[in-house]
């Protein structure tokens, strides 16, 4: 099954941590205030700006930039103001990350300050050998293909030996389509295969434990 991986691609954001987290709430809060001041609303506006940015440009960063209303590394700034605290240790995931055979990398659309903080605050920096963000991307996110070739290129990643985590199913065509095992992190059993090289799995370390 996953018997012939040697690259394991992490996303991070409910991936790493769960999706009920205060800091999630405390992500979305930001963006949202974030955009409410540079557009002038307040957050009932601004919740459907965000959704329009996101549904043209793929994320909300984009969309700032494209249309120049907000300058990306203005945009990022709320990420300063974020209470990393409210995320602790999982030394079960760091445990099972460590023990995974080859190299581990952490895929995400957000920034590699952001990455850095929450890699901390779980203990899994040193389970990681690289991060790939938003801004290595140029800005251009997943579920885009620029973004995943630019990744895989980065790392000289060989897709059908790589496997690739995410809690969004939409970033995980692109992967799938190039032959990456793909694996969604989302709710439900503790996991199940989807087809070939497709699995869901609720339980990430049990998951991994079970399946390597
Ligand atoms: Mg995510």
């Amino acid at each position: 099954m996953l018997a012939d991986i040697d690259t394991w691609v992490l996303d991070l954001d409910n991936t790493l941590y769960p999706a009920d987290s205060a800091l999630a709430g405390q992500l979305t809060h930001g963006i949202l205030s974030t955009i409410a001041e540079h557009y002038g609303t307040d957050l009932t506006g601004a919740r459907r700006i965000q959704s329009d940015l996101v549904a043209e440009y793929g994320t909300s960063l984009r969309g700032a930039m494209v249309t120049g209303t907000i300058d990306p590394h203005e945009f990022l700034g709320f990420e300063q103001r974020i209470d990393y605290s409210t995320i602790g240790p999982d030394p079960v995931l760091a445990e099972v990350l460590r023990g995974l055979p080859g190299r581990r990398y952490v895929y995400t659309n957000g920034s590699a300050y952001h990455a850095e903080q929450v890699l901390g605050r779980l203990g899994l920096t040193e389970c990681i050998d690289g991060v790939f963000d938003i801004l290595a991307a140029d800005l251009i996110p997943k579920p885009y293909d620029e973004s995943l070739d630019a990744f895989l290129a980065s790392f000289g990643i060989d897709p059908v030996r790589a496997a690739m985590f995410d809690d969004l199913e939409v970033n995980l065509t692109g992967p799938h389509e190039r032959g990456m095992t793909t694996v969604w992190v989302a709710g439900g059993t503790p996991y199940e295969q989807l087809a070939a090289r497709r699995w869901r799995a609720a339980d990430l370390p049990g998951f991994l434990r079970a399946n390597i």
